[in-house]
């Protein structure tokens, strides 16, 4: 039975960014918030102390501060034709857990979507045809770029995003990215300083016609005090940034831009170790009553509340909505239904250049330190006479020389002994590599559901997985690789390997914690699970915050437009929410 407490305003499910980012917001509005987090309280001066945050081992090969398996694992499959299998060990993707959530380990790549993702289906019609989007389930997000060009600058200040503005209110500027869409100020800093292969990647670029530019980074390039007057360091490319805490204060996370401050609040608390296992709804199934939660002890609790917000990460978002029964589940087969619905990833593919005798230095590296070329990105070019949409940035951001993973040698070297540490010797210095990060569009088969067979620890089905990169994305991919192949052919090396995206996504290998879609906002409550202030369209006191909200994935990272999403829906609570409780769009 579970111990009912007394009522709160908020309950906020999980203290990663957007938990964070929603808790300051509504306490500064005066709304007495608890935020919800199932793994364990973090700071930066006691759990990413200088002496042993660069602990490789630790860190990156034994994913210490990542969710494990044990607390809550996932079943995948490639399509309905198979079983769904649990996954073991994460590795495709690696979740966060406890306060901070991934943001506490990303690399702080820190981007917009251009205007044209958030009205693709619109977009992409009127250039090319509703034809062209056949097999793909494309939507448009139901809010636009300039609706969020404010949020975007709030997030950019909250973190001190390093950058150089290509676009100032409609004038291009030098040096930055000609193709992003208009902002209203510069980048709070500039660019970091750059290193030498994002330096001659940005040579080879420029010289085959291509508009290279500094990545946006979340690591700082000079010391800052952000609008909550909270004060971070320079990074120092210390090399030791994704999977790791940053010992430096340099990594914008909610440890160094929002949690000194929310912590001090009289009106938050920050509830950690306990995991919320359901939200309750009242007896009209169209009202959140609050949360049940359970402790490090095992002890159940109900926490009532008036409003309750999801920010428990994207993919357990939306296990959340369909353990609670909010929103009607996603059917592959009918098309019907909405949670699950337009589930995406990222397409991937890499280039290396082997060098003999030209010192690359990858140990002076930081998560986001390099360049990146737009120029086959999304819509910047015109796909008229090619066989998809979408696109990939393609990335020289040399993140880390670690000892034990960066190991880059020319394929056909054995795998062990002299050869391979020869080899290893030679090119540990001597390589440059660099990447395609594309966008990855919505089919009616690729999914997320409650598993009928898998159960957590609690006895509630895990959540399944059924992906595959379509087609489309595929071609998309292949080509850019392409691409990559001329620009990395510019450099003159002595080898140069290009890898390209392959059919059957595997959950084994790394490639990006960057899942999308699932709860997609939207204008249509059949085809969204939320509408465009991120608000359950069955539940209208349930706010869903987070990446799920895409209705499909561009080829950026994802946290810039998730922060500036957890700002708008924030708005959109103080403005509106609070005024008159309620639907904020009747459909
Ligand atoms: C290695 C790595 C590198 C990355 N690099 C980049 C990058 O360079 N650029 C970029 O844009 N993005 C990057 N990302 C993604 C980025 O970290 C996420 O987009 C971002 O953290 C999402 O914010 P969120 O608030 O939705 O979720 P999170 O920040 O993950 O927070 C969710 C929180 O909810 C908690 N939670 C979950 N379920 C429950 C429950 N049932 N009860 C209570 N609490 C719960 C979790 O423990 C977690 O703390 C990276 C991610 C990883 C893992
Ligand atoms: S590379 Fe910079 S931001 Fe990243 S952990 Fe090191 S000092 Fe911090």
């Amino acid at each position: 039975m579970a111990r009912k407490l007394p009522r709160k305003d908020v309950v906020i499910v999980g203290l990663g960014w957007t938990g964070s980012i929603l808790a300051h917001e509504l306490t500064d509005a005066g709304l007495d918030v608890v935020a919800i987090e199932r793994g364990p309280w973090r700071d930066t001066a006691t759990d990413f102390n200088v002496a042993y945050a660069p602990d490789e081992l630790r860190y990156a090969v034994r994913k210490d501060l990542f969710l494990q398996p044990a607390q809550e694992a996932m079943t995948m499959r490639n399509s309905t034709a198979q079983t769904a299998l649990p996954m073991r060990d994460y590795g495709s993707f690696l979740p966060g857990t406890g306060v901070g959530g991934a943001g506490t380990h990303w690399n702080g790549h820190t981007w917009r979507f251009f205007p044209s993702d958030f009205a693709l289906k619109t977009h992409l019609t009127g250039r090319y045809g509703e034809e062209r989007l056949s097999g793909l389930q494309i939507q448009d997000w139901g809010v636009s770029y300039d609706e969020l060009e404010s949020a975007f600058d709030r997030f950019e200040y909250l973190c001190g995003i390093s950058g150089k503005a290509g676009n100032l209110n409609g004038t291009i500027q030098q040096g930055g990215n000609p193709f992003e869409g208009p902002r209203k100020r510069e980048y709070p800093l500039p660019p970091m300083q750059m290193t030498y292969a994002p330096t001659l990647f940005a040579e080879a670029a420029r010289s085959r016609g291509l508009h290279p530019f500094p990545t946006p980074s979340a690591n700082l390039s000079g010391a800052y005090v952000n609008p909550l007057g909270i004060a971070m360091g320079q990074c120092t490319a210390c090399g030791f940034c994704e999977r790791f805490g940053c010992a430096n204060y340099s990594k914008a996370s909610a440890h160094t831009t929002i949690l000194p401050v929310l912590m001090r609040k009289s009106n938050f608390e920050a509830r950690t170790e306990c995991e919320v296992l359901k939200i309750k709804l009242a007896a009209d199934g169209k009202t959140a009553s609050g949360v049940t939660y359970t402790d490090v002890n095992g002890a159940t609790f109900e926490q009532p509340a008036d409003l309750v917000l999801l920010n428990a990460y994207s993919l357990f978002n939306v296990r959340l909505m369909l353990l609670s029964g909010i929103g009607k589940p996603y059917d592959p087969s009918s098309g019907e239904g909405v949670v699950g619905r337009n589930y995406c990833y990222q397409t991937n593919a890499s280039a290396q250049v082997f060098f003999e005798g030209r010192s690359m230095n990858p140990f002076i590296a930081a998560g986001a330190l390099g360049q990146t070329v737009d120029d086959y990105n999304g819509d910047s070019f015109d796909h008229g006479a090619l066989n998809f949409v979408g696109g990939a940035g393609i990335n020289c951001i040399p993140t880390n020389g670690r000892p034990i993973q960066y190991r880059p040698v020319p394929p056909g070297t054995p795998r062990w002994g002299s050869a391979w540490k020869k080899a290893t010797k030679q090119y540990y210095n001597n390589t440059l590599a660099f990447s395609s990060q594309g966008s990855s569009y919505a089919t009616r088969g690729n999914y997320l559901d409650l598993d009928p067979t898998y159960k957590d620890r609690f006895g509630r089905p895990l959540l399944r997985v059924t992906f595959d990169f379509p087609d489309n994305d595929i071609r998309m991919s292949n080509w850019v690789s392409d691409r990559m192949k001329e620009i990395a052919d510019a450099f003159g090396g002595k080898q140069v390997v290009v890898g390209r995206q392959q059919k059957g996504w595997s959950s084994v290998p790394y490639q990006s914690t960057h899942n999308t879609g699932g709860a997609i906002m939207g204008t249509d409550p059949k085809t969204s699970a939320v509408n465009r202030h991120l608000q359950s369209w069955d539940v209208p006191n349930v706010f869903v915050v987070g990446a799920c909200a895409f209705p499909q994935n561009a080829g950026k990272n994802p946290t810039g437009p998730v922060g500036a999403l957890a700002y708008w829906a924030a708005d959109s609570i103080r403005n509106h929410y609070l005024k008159n409780p309620g639907k904020l769009v009747e459909a």
